[in-house]
C-alpha cells in the first residue's frame, strides 16, 4: 500500500466509456467513483451503465461509488431551422412562444424567462461564447444586443449572471431522474444550481424515505450559491466546485479565489469537496495535458481537495483511460509535496472528531503505513478522512458494499468490505490485519493505527490503538 494516492478521482461515463470493459480500464487506470451526468443521460442507458459498473467492480473486488448528476433548473434554448451566426451589434429576440419562427429569434424552455430578467440584464449562451445585453422586454420578447458574437446552435445552455430565476430546485425531469437513481441504488445525488440551502433539504428529505437514502452534493455554480455558500455547506453532504458554469456565471479572474474559499471551507467544517471542470480538458483531443491543466489539477491536490473531477475528458474525449491516469500521476507526485491543511481551521466539537485527530497524529507521527477503521455505518471514516492524514491510507473496513460505496469520495479512503462483525470481538482486530495482508493492502511488519468506536467494535470502545502487522 506504499505510496497509493489520497485524492479520489471521479470519472463522467459518457458514449466513449459505457461499457463493462471501458468502465473497467477505467477502474483499473484509477478511478474511485463515476458520475452519470443526467443533463445528457437517457433511463435506459442509466439502467444498464449501473450495471456494468457493479459487474466491473465485482471482477476487480472493488466497490466504486456512483453519483447521478441532476439537472437541475438549467435553461436552455429551442430548436433553430439551421444555426444561426451572430455578429457583434446584431439584434437577437428570446421568446417563450416554442412555435415562435424566424431567423432572429430563439425559444427558451422556461416560461417565466421574460419576468425573472430586466432590461440591461446579461444573458449568456453557450458557457458564455455568446454574450448579449438585454435592451427591450416587450410581452412576448426579450430584445437583446449582441455583445460577443458566434453560432447560435439548438438547444444550447443559457446562463443569466446576478439574475435570481424563480425555476424550482428540483424540475419534473430530476424527479424521474431520482426515482431511477432510488431503484439503482446510487450512493450520491449531485443537484445543479442549488441557490440555498433549502434547495438540497428539498432533495434530502426526498430520497429520506429509502432504505439508505443517498447523499447529496450541492453544485456550487452560481453567484447565489456563493452568497449562500456557508449554509448550503451545512446542509449538504458534499459540496462540488463545478468551475464550467461558475466560471461563465461569476467573472473569471474570481473563479480561483472562490475554487480555493469553498474547498477551505469545506474543511473548516469537515464536508467533502469536489474540484470539477475543465481540469485535463485538452485531452479530449490530445494524448497529452497542457502545462497549464497540469498545474491547475495539482492546484487542487495541494488545495487537499477530496476529488478531482473528469467530464468530457472521459465521457466523449479521444483518451479517457490516459486522462485518469495523468490525473493519478499529478495527484500522487504533488502529494508528497507539502500542502495547504485548511483543515487545521477547524474547530472540533465532539469526542469522535477528536479521536479522529488523535489517530491521524499518531499515523502521521509514526509514518504508519495504514490507519484501519472498523465502521458499521461509515459514521466515523469521514472524520479521520477530515484530518488529512500525510500518507497513511485510510482502510475502512465495512461491513457491506453499500456503506463502502457511500465513503468513496472522502480522501484517502479505500474502503474494504470486511465482514469483521461475525467474528469473536477478542480476535476482531488480528483476523482483519491477517485479512488486509492476505489482499496485498498489508505486509508483515507494517506499522497500522487502529481506529473504531463503541458502534463499531464493542469490546474496544472508543480506541485508537498502534499495531505492528505480524
Ligand atoms: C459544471 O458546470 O462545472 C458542472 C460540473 O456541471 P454540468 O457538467 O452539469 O454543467
Amino acid at each position: 500500500m506504499q505510496g497509493t494516492r489520497q485524492t479520489r478521482i471521479l470519472a463522467t461515463l459518457g458514449p466513449v466509456s459505457d461499457t463493462e470493459e471501458t468502465i473497467g480500464a477505467l477502474l483499473d487506470a484509477g478511478t474511485n467513483v463515476f458520475r452519470l451526468n443526467m443533463s445528457h443521460a437517457k433511463h435506459d442507458w442509466v439502467r444498464s451503465v449501473a450495471g456494468h459498473i457493479r459487474a466491473a467492480a465485482a471482477a476487480r473486488g472493488c466497490v466504486p461509488g456512483i453519483v447521478m448528476d441532476l439537472q437541475g433548473p438549467a435553461i436552455r434554448t429551442g430548436d433553430l431551422p439551421a444555426p444561426v451566426q451572430l455578429e457583434k451589434g446584431d439584434r437577437f429576440d428570446f421568446t417563450v412562444d416554442p412555435t415562435a419562427e424566424g431567423e432572429r429569434c430563439v425559444s427558451v424552455n422556461y416560461p417565466d424567462f421574460l419576468n425573472d430578467i430586466e432590461e440591461g440584464a446579461t444573458i449568456l449562451v453557450d458557457s458564455g461564447l455568446i454574450r448579449m445585453r438585454v435592451l427591450r422586454l416587450t410581452d412576448t420578447v426579450a430584445e437583446c444586443e449582441v455583445q460577443v458574437g458566434g453560432e447560435l446552435g439548438n438547444r444550447r445552455h443559457i446562463n443569466l449572471p446576478g439574475t435570481k430565476v424563480n425555476l424550482p430546485a428540483l424540475t419534473e425531469k430530476d424527479r424521474a431522474d431520482v426515482a431511477v437513481g432510488l431503484e439503482l441504488d446510487v450512493d450520491y445525488f449531485a443537484l445543479s444550481f442549488v441557490r440555498a440551502a433549502a434547495d438540497v433539504a428539498l432533495l434530502q428529505e426526498l430520497v429520506a424515505a429509502h432504505p439508505r437514502p443517498p447523499k447529496v452534493i450541492a453544485k456550487v455554480e452560481d453567484q447565489h450559491a456563493v452568497q449562500h455558500i456557508d449554509t448550503i455547506i451545512d446542509q449538504a453532504d458534499a459540496i462540488m466546485v463545478a468551475r464550467g458554469d461558475l466560471g461563465v456565471e461569476c467573472p473569471f479572474e474570481d473563479l480561483p479565489i472562490l475554487q480555493r474559499e469553498i474547498v477551505r471551507a469545506c474543511q473548516a467544517v469537515g464536508k467533502p469537496v469536489i474540484v470539477a471542470t475543465h481540469m485535463l480538458e485538452s485531452m479530449c483531443q490530445e494524448p497529452m495535458p497542457t502545462r497549464a491543466e497540469v498545474t491547475d489539477v495539482a492546484n487542487a491536490v495541494f488545495e487537499q481537495a477530496d476529488a478531482i473531477m473528469l467530464s468530457g475528458e472521459t465521457s466523449v474525449g479521444k483518451f479517457p483511460n490516459r486522462c485518469v491516469r495523468a490525473m493519478d500521476r499529478i495527484a500522487r507526485r504533488m502529494e508528497r509535496e507539502p500542502a495547504a491543511r485548511f483543515h487545521e481551521l477547524a474547530s472540533l466539537t465532539n469526542d469522535r472528531q477528536k479521536l479522529a485527530k488523535a489517530a491521524v497524529n499518531m499515523a502521521d507521527d509514526l509514518d504508519a503505513q495504514a490507519i484501519v477503521v472498523f465502521t458499521r455505518v461509515g459514521r466515523l471514516v469521514p472524520e479521520v478522512a477530515w484530518m488529512r492524514p500525510c500518507r497513511a491510507p485510510i482502510l475502512a473496513l465495512c461491513l457491506n458494499d453499500e456503506v463502502a460505496r457511500s465513503l468513496a469520495l472522502h480522501r484517502g479512503v479505500r474502503p474494504v468490505v470486511l465482514p469483521w462483525g461475525d467474528t469473536e470481538a477478542s480476535d476482531v482486530v488480528d483476523r482483519a490485519l491477517k485479512n488486509l495482508v492476505e489482499q496485498n493492502l498489508l505486509k508483515q511488519g507494517d506499522t497500522v493505527v487502529i481506529v473504531s468506536s463503541r458502534s463499531a467494535v464493542e469490546e474496544i470502545a472508543d480506541s485508537v490503538q498502534m499495531a505492528k502487522v505480524s
